[in-house]
């Protein structure tokens, strides 16, 4: 198997390693992503989205007609990993580009597609996803919102949970109860919604990082119309599971796992243990040797995946194999450098103790709630060992 890049894709990346130098603000480098209550900040990282918009960068692999540039996959993925090299920071618009914008483009009607891909591109509309309610998480079909279609309009009643950005997200996309007589998957739908439609409170949750990154979100008699509906009435199911699909690929950064495998070796190599430095401990070698081979393995599934992609083949349970490898791989990574930094790993980050500006036990904290989010590792395993195992249901 030859892993190289083509001369035309090193043309490329070194284009836009230059791109990106010229053009990634000073401020954003290294700085922390998203900030929720600070209004400034999320501004400029819309306008920084906006940026790689207007240079063509992102969802490279979508139709030119939506905003996209007709390119393939590889290029897509030389970006992404440029701008991890880079340390630029995350989209905030990841959840409209990497989830229902791919969504709509397998599921939504044309008018849909050219009402809202351009938009999710230029971060002009910032999206989130209303799936998780109080009563259903790992049973997602169990929820209980309501929408009632009442002629051109649903009125929708109910409650989500968990709700990642809604406080500054301008849409959701989510799932609500269509037919309660229906067995429960078959009586969901897939709806579009405007978060500044009447009736619609949306309160923050803090987590343990200590940030609000995500909401309760209370619909009580919201109008949604009818043309906002994806894909069938009561066929929600077969659309929600796309863009599952497409977040738990999103979850699973190579690059990104890469970089903190490499903080934890400079630390390694810097903190001492017994007299010596932690690198040199035969027991912390054995698993940081561990951590390594894990890393390298997650780097060639990615590959395989890539591969799948270019040739057009369905997702199938690697998204699966992908998100559970790689946020339980990420979470053990943050805890070694925890072990590794000893009692300074629990220094507030204004301690002038403090090693790397307090990043490792905010990303430990962060890393255990992406092990969960977009579906726990729990229900990857049965995703994996039923569809892709044929093992059989319990
Ligand atoms: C950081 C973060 C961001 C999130 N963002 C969003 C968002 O933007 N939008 C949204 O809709 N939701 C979001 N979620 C919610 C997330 O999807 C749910 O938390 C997740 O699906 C689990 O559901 P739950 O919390 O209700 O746990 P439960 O389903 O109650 O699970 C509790 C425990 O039981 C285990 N379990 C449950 N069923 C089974 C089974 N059949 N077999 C084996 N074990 C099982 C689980 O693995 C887990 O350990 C987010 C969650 C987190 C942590």
């Amino acid at each position: 198997m030859d892993l190289s890049y083509t001369p035309e894709q090193e043309a490329f990346r070194r284009q836009l390693r230059k791109w990106i130098k010229a053009n990634l603000p000073a401020r954003d480098k290294d700085a922390p992503g998203l900030e929720y209550g600070n209004p400034q900040r999320i501004q400029e990282l819309k306008a920084w989205q906006r940026k790689l918009y207007d240079a063509g960068y992102l969802a490279m692999g979508w139709p030119k007609e939506y905003g996209g540039q007709d390119a393939d996959i590889v290029q897509q993925t030389i970006v992404n990993e440029e701008l991890l090299l880079a340390r630029a920071p995350a989209l905030i618009g990841m959840m409209g580009i990497q989830m229902v914008g791919p969504t709509l483009i397998q599921f939504g009607t044309e008018e849909q597609r050219r009402r809202y891909l351009p938009k999710i591109l230029s971060a002009e509309e910032i999206w989130c996803q209303g799936y998780s309610e109080p009563g259903a998480g790992s049973d997602l079909a169990s929820l209980k919102t309501r929408a009632e279609l009442m002629g051109d309009e649903f009125i929708v009643n109910g409650q989500k949970v968990w709700t990642s950005n809604a406080q500054f997200a301008d849409w959701l996309f989510g799932l609500v109860r269509t037919d309660p007589s229906a067995p429960k998957h078959r009586g969901i739908s897939y709806l579009l919604i405007d978060m500044k439609t009447p009736g619609i409170t949306v309160r923050p949750l803090i987590q343990m990082t200590g940030d609000p990154g995500f909401n309760e979100v209370f619909f009580e008699d919201v109008r949604v119309p009818r043309q906002n509906l994806v894909g069938e009435l009561n066929q929600g199911w077969l659309v929600a599971n796309a863009t599952l699909a497409h977040e738990r690929n999103m979850l699973g950064s190579t690059v990104h796992t890469q970089q903190m495998f490499n903080g934890v070796l400079r630390l390694a190599r810097q903190r001492r243990r017994y007299g010596r430095p932690a690198a040199e401990d035969p027991v912390m070698r054995q698993r940081l040797a561990d951590l390594m081979i894990r890393v390298e393995a997650m780097k060639y599934h990615a590959y395989r995946q890539l591969t799948d992609s270019i040739k057009h083949r369905p997702l199938g349970i690697g998204a699966s194999v992908n998100k559970l490898v790689s946020t339980e791989l990420n979470h053990d990574i943050t805890a070694m450098a925890l072990e590794i930094m000893g009692s300074y790993g629990f220094l507030a980050r204004t301690s002038r103790h403090v090693i790397d500006r307090g990043l490792w036990p905010i990303e430990f904290m962060f890393t255990l709630g992406l092990i969960i989010g977009g579906g726990t590792s729990q229900i990857q395993k049965n995703i994996i060992s039923e569809r892709g195992l044929g093992m059989p249901r319990k």
